[in-house]
């Protein structure tokens, strides 16, 4: 029985619940997941901040091209201003011209070379069209006369005189020269007030005859400040050799030479290609477009811008978008670690979950509560480990159950086999019993006739010594045979009880002095523990004495070389335990079940009948109480009679 607990321990301690979380653990073997995050967010980041310096390069490019683009166009469009500029002056100076021309008198005054004459006539027309130079010549080429404004005192001049002959627009009219564009003339002159850009134009009479020549001209510098008002750009003026002629800048520490240009590049020039110039340590750019007046190229007319403005301009859109992607980035770098979060906690709360829950934690819930695939995989997961759990409580609840059932079970098997064991030995004990009646009344008394006989025999004292010695023998024979009968006949009886409630110790006492003779010869020592007060116990007092009696014969002849006899008496719960112990030579283990049988005896032939145990047994249990035997070889036995005090005993 022990041992069968033992074992029931062990299996205890390996509940399937136990048992199935160590199956768990060993098969659940989850990827480290801590990267998780990493994965989304750093191949993101990279993205990110690719794409925007990818962005800011193309952007800024773009853009910077556009702004280039721009101040090419507005230098493009500067050139134009400037050139269309000198063309209204030109057509100005022709108006002007006209006027003059066809003024009435002026002819006249011509051809007298009446320089008075002109003069009033011209006047009035010099002061209402803001006239700058005039000047009159004859058919020979020489001035008749000249009003020129000074550029420092606003005053006219008068001049007359000088010959003109050799200077080519004059010569092309006097010659009566007629180009494609007309009658009519233009050139940059030099005079003592500095370059002019002159008109002439032939003056006929009424009879057609040409008369002399009119040049009207504006001064160069003048018309440059009014170009650069207009176009706000600074103005160049190359003559065809790519000499200065005249502009707007102040001149540079470094001169205008790198304003100036050869003959050559002055004829290859395109007016669609900007050059870089580098003027008082800035650098501007400038584009150079021919300068045309009535289809005749007088030089290059050029226009100049600062080019810090783009540089400025290159630099703050740079910034600008930089910053703008720099912001942008750092935004979509902060909604994608948002977005990775709110992906990647989930998933981590669910891989801790299913640690937990590998680990045997079933009572863990995830607490998820998406709408999304994660959500549906967080229910999914949560309504596994219920299941899951459901499925170890059964289980752990049936175990329990079986492991009931087989406590039960154990307890019905170990009855049985007592109940079993009991009921052969009342086999036994009614078998014998029922051969016992039979026999014992019709063996009896033949054995008391010869005993007797034996005795009357004996009497006659004519017997040979011999022949007594036999006698002596039958009549022993006949008294041991008569004993036997006698144990079986109170065998027989057993079933029949005298019940009455006495005091047991009382009975314990009168055993021990029915037998004090025999111990006395045997030279074994007696220890009685008896208790002082009476222990009350309904029994049958002689049936009792009678198996006390049985186990101190025993004890007794377990100790042929003398011993210490113990007889006790206690209380043992529902029950009083009598106790017989010896110290003799022992039962061996084999021996020991076979002790209650009737007729087992390891006792000489006339010594022992095997009676007394089997009939002792059987006595107690008819006070449904027990007999225990433990035994030692070599050191003693002893017998334990447990007697209930109010309730049938229960088998040990
Ligand atoms: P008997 O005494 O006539 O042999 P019992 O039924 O009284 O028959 O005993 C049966 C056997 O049990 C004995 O022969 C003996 O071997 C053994 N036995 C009984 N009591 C003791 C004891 N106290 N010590 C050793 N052996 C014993
Ligand atoms: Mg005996």
């Amino acid at each position: 029985m022990a041992l069968s607990q033992k074992g029931l321990g062990r299996v205890l301690d390996e509940a399937p619940v136990t048992g199935l979380h160590r199956r768990s653990i060993r098969s659940v073997r989850l990827p480290k997941l801590s990267s998780l995050r990493a994965k989304l967010i750093v191949p993101y980041v990279v993205l990110t901040l690719l794409i925007a310096m990818v962005g800011t390069y193309v952007v800024t490019r773009l853009v910077t091209s556009s702004i280039r683009e721009r101040f090419v166009n507005q230098l493009y469009e500067t050139s134009r201003v400037a050139a269309d500029g000198i063309v209204r002056r030109e057509r100005t100076n022709l108006a002007d011209l006209r006027l003059m021309a066809y003024t009435e008198g002026v002819h006249q005054a011509m051809s007298d070379r009446d320089a008075a004459g002109l003069q009033d006539h011209l006047w009035p027309l010099v002061l209402n069209n803001n006239v700058e130079a005039v000047t009159a010549i004859d058919l020979n080429g020489h001035e008749i006369i000249t009003l020129a404004r000074d550029p420092v005192s606003g005053q006219y001049l008068f001049s007359t005189g000088a010959d003109f002959s050799e200077v080519g627009l004059v010569r092309n009219v006097l010659d009566g020269q007629v180009d494609s564009a007309g009658d009519k003339f233009v050139e940059l002159l030099e005079t003592e007030r500095g370059l002019y850009l002159f008109t002439s134009a032939p003056v006929r009479d009424s009879t057609d005859t040409l008369v002399g020549a009119l040049m009207v001209g504006t001064r160069l510098q003048t018309l440059l400040v009014e170009l650069k008002s207009q176009a706000l750009a600074d103005i160049v003026v190359l003559d065809r050799h790519g000499n200065l002629m005249a502009t707007t800048l102040v001149q540079p520490d470094e001169g205008y030479s790198a304003l100036e240009m050869t003959p050559q590049a002055v004829a290859d020039v395109d007016p669609s290609q900007t050059r870089d110039v580098d003027l008082y340590g800035r650098n501007f750019q400038m584009v150079y477009a021919p300068l045309e007046v009535r289809e005749q190229t007088l030089g290059l007319l050029g226009v100049v811008l600062p080019s810090s403005y783009l540089v400025t301009t290159e630099a703050t859109s740079r910034d600008t978008f930089s910053l703008l992607f720099s912001l942008v980035t750092l935004v979509v770098v902060l909604l994608g670690y948002g977005l990775s979060q709110s992906i990647a906690r989930p998933i981590l709360r669910l891989q801790a979950i299913l640690q937990a829950v590998a680990a045997g934690d079933l009572n863990q819930r995830t607490g998820l509560n998406r709408s999304d695939e994660i959500g549906a995989l967080a229910t999914a997961f949560d309504s596994m480990t219920l299941r899951l759990r459901e499925r170890t409580e059964e289980a752990a609840r049936l175990y329990a159950e079986s492991v009931q059932r087989n406590r039960e079970l154990a307890d019905i098997n170990a009855r049985l086999q007592e109940t079993q064991q009991h009921l052969i030995q009342s086999e036994k004990l009614a078998a014998i019993g029922q051969l016992t009646a039979g026999i014992v009344h019709d063996v009896k008394n033949p054995l008391m006739v010869i005993k007797g006989l034996a005795e009357t025999l004996q009497e006659d004292t004519d017997l040979d010594p011999e022949t007594q010695e036999q006698l002596d023998v039958i009549r022993d024979s006949a008294a041991q045979a008569n004993q036997i009968v006698t144990d079986l006949l109170k065998f027989a009886r057993q079933s029949m009880l005298e019940m009455s409630q006495q005091d047991l110790a009382s009975t314990v006492e009168s055993a021990l002095r029915l037998t004090a003779y025999l111990v006395q010869r045997a030279g074994v020592e007696v220890v009685a523990d008896l208790p002082a007060q009476p222990v009350m116990v309904i029994y049958d007092a002689q049936q009792i004495e009678q198996v006390l009696i049985n186990l101190i014969q025993n004890a007794i002849q377990a100790m042929p070389d003398g011993g210490t006899l113990r007889v006790s008496l206690r209380q043992a719960g529902e029950a009083v335990a009598i106790a017989v112990q010896d110290t003799g030579v022992g039962i061996p283990p084999e021996k020991l079940t076979r002790v209650f049988d009737p007729f087992f005896t390891t006792k000489p032939d006339g010594e022992g009948t095997g009676l007394g145990l089997s009939v002792s047994y059987g006595i107690v249990s008819h006070h449904k109480g027990r007999i225990d035997v433990e035994s030692t070889v070599g050191q003693g036995t002893t017998f334990t009679i447990l007697l209930p005090t109010r309730q049938p005993l229960a088998a040990s």
